[in-house]
C-alpha cells in the first residue's frame, strides 16, 4: 500500500511461489512475490506483504514452483544446432578437420541455414530456462533480427580469423563488420553485439591486440577460446614461447572485458593472471568431456575469485543447450575429477548459472538475479512431477533432480515468452520444416562426401 493506502500498479504479480532471488544475501522466500512493471522487477519479498500493496494487470499463481532468475548460457554457437549429431565419437583433429569445418564450408555460408538454426536453439533455450546467451559466431549483424524477433536477450559475438570465414574475409575487414554490427545494435533493449577472436592459434597476436582495441572502444567484451586442450597449449608455446594464457597477458588483452572460454590446461601462474586480471571465464564441461579434453580447474578458480560462468558451447559437442543438464554434470565431473564430494556445491552451481555468469559477461547490473531494478528475466519452475518430489534443499533439487523440460514458464524482459511449456512468440512447426530440410541437404551431403 502507499501512504494513502491506495494499491501500486504492477503489470505482472507471481505469488505464493519458492521465490530463490540468488541476490548478494541469496534470500529464499518458502512463499514469496514478485512484482514486474514494464521491463523491469519492482519488488521481491514475502507473499503476504506484496499481494496486499500491488495490483497486478496479471497475477500468476505461483504455488508448488520456483520461481528463479532466467539461467545464463555464457557460451555457445546457437546457429551450429543443423549439426546436432553429425558427427560424434571421433578423435578431435578429425572430428573438426574432417567433419565440421567442411560442413560448415557448405552450410554456415548459407545464411537462411544460420537464421533457421538460430530460432531452433533460442526454442531449445527458453524452454529449459535460459534467458541469456553469449553467442560466438558469423553474420552477427544479421543474425541479430533474428534474435531480437524471439524476445530473447543475447550478445552475438562475431568470430576473427586470420583467414576469411563464411561471413567476412578476414582481419581487418571482419573488424569493420563488427564495428558496424555494434553500432547498429548498440541501443537495442535486448540484443548487443561483442566481438570474438577464435582462438590463439588461429588468431595472429597483432589482430587480438586490434580485436580487444575494438571492443575497448565500444565499451564491450572480447571472446576467445582459450586453453582448450593440451595439443592448443602446446602450440601455443612453441609459437610463443608462452602458455596461451601468458601470452594474451603479454599482449595486454587480459581485464574483466574478456572472456576466456574453457581453460581446461590451466598452470598455477595462469590461474593467478585470470584472477588478477578479472577476466571472466565461461566453463563448458560436457565439451570438454565429449571432446575428451579435461577438467578444467574449475574449484580453483572459483577459490582465487575468478568468476567462472557455464556454457554450453556449441551442440556440434555437446548436443544440447539444457543449461540444467550442464550445471549437473558439471557438479559431478568436478567431484570425480577431485576425488572429493564437496566441491561445485548445489549453491555453488545454480551461482554459476545465474549471478556468477552474469558477472562473467559483466552483465550483472541488469540480469543474474531477482532484485529492484534488475531485468524482470525469470523463470518458473513446476514442482508437480515424481522426480521433484520431495524438496527438501531448493539447490540441490535445481541441480541434482531437476530438468530444462520442468520450466514451465518464461519471462525475458517483462514478456512472457513460454507459457505452459508454450513459446508465444515463436512457430515451432515452421521452425521444425525449415530444419528437417537443412538437415536433408546436410545428410545427403555426407553421403556423396563419404562416396568419394
Ligand atoms: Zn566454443
Amino acid at each position: 500500500m502507499t501512504s494513502a493506502g491506495q494499491p501500486i500498479h504492477a503489470d505482472i504479480l507471481i505469488h505464493d511461489a519458492m521465490v530463490l532471488t540468488m541476490d548478494e544475501e541469496r534470500r529464499f522466500f518458502e512463499n514469496g512475490s514478485v512484482a514486474v512493471s514494464g521491463d523491469e522487477i519492482l519488488e521481491v519479498g514475502p507473499s503476504e506483504e506484496l499481494k496486499g500493496k500491488y495490483r497486478a494487470s496479471r497475477t500468476i499463481d505461483g504455488r508448488n514452483k520456483i520461481l528463479m532468475p532466467g539461467l545464463v548460457n555464457v557460451h555457445t554457437h546457437a546457429p551450429m544446432t543443423i549439426y546436432r549429431g553429425a558427427a560424434d565419437d571421433l578423435p578431435l583433429k578429425e572430428w573438426l578437420y574432417d567433419h565440421i569445418f567442411p560442413l560448415e564450408a557448405v552450410f554456415t555460408s548459407k545464411i537462411e541455414n544460420l537464421k533457421a538454426g538460430m530460432r531452433l536453439a533460442i526454442a531449445e533455450m527458453l524452454l529449459s530456462g535460459t534467458t541469456m546467451f553469449k553467442d560466438m559466431y558469423y553474420f552477427t549483424d544479421e543474425l541479430a533480427s533474428v534474435v531480437a524477433e524471439t524476445g530473447m536477450r543475447a550478445t552475438l559475438s562475431e568470430g576473427v580469423f586470420d583467414n576469411p570465414t563464411p561471413s567476412n574475409a578476414g582481419g581487418d575487414k571482419t573488424l569493420d563488420y563488427i564495428d558496424g554490427a555494434i553500432q547498429n545494435w548498440q541501443h537495442h533493449p535486448l540484443v548487443r553485439q561483442g566481438v570474438a577472436a577464435h582462438a590463439a592459434y588461429t588468431v595472429s597476436p597483432g589482430l587480438i591486440v586490434k580485436a580487444k582495441e575494438l571492443a575497448r572502444r565500444h565499451d564491450t567484451m572480447l571472446s576467445i577460446h582459450l586453453s582448450e586442450n593440451q595439443w592448443e597449449v602446446d602450440t601455443i608455446r612453441e609459437m610463443y614461447g608462452a602458455t596461451p594464457v601468458k601470452h594474451l597477458e603479454n599482449l595486454g588483452v587480459l581485464d574483466r572485458q574478456t572472456l576466456a572460454v574453457h581453460c581446461v590446461i590451466l598452470s598455477d601462474e595462469d590461474i593467478n593472471s585470470l584472477a588478477g586480471s578479472n577476466t571472466g571465464v565461461a566453463h563448458s564441461p560436457q565439451c570438454n568431456m565429449k571432446l575428451a579434453n579435461g577438467a578444467a580447474p574449475v574449484p580453483e578458480l572459483l577459490k582465487r575469485g575468478v568468476h567462472v560462468g557455464v556454457g554450453t558451447d556449441g551442440v556440434a559437442s555437446n548436443n544440447d543447450l539444457d543449461m540444467f543438464d550442464e550445471i549437473r554434470s558439471m557438479s559431478l565431473l568436478h567431484k570425480l575429477t577431485s576425488n572429493s564430494t564437496t566441491v561445485i556445491s548445489a549453491k555453488e552451481a545454480v551461482e554459476m548459472a545465474t549471478i556468477t555468469g552474469a558477472k562473467a559477461i559483466g552483465y550483472d547490473d541488469r540480469i543474474g538475479s531477482l532484485e529492484e531494478g534488475k531485468k524482470a528475466d525469470m523463470i518458473l519452475i513446476n514442482l508437480g512431477k515424481p522426480h521433484s518430489k520431495p524438496l527438501y534443499n531448493v539447490y540441490s533439487s535445481l541441480v541434482y533432480s531437476l530438468r530444462g523440460s520442468d520450466v514451465e514458464m518464461v519471462i525475458v524482459n517483462g514478456e512472457v515468452l513460454v507459457e505452459q511449456r508454450q513459446l508465444q512468440r515463436m512457430d515451432l512447426s515452421a521452425v521444425y520444416e525449415d530444419i528437417e530440410r537443412i538437415a536433408h541437404e546436410i545428410s545427403a551431403f555426407q553421403r556423396r562426401k563419404q562416396a568419394r
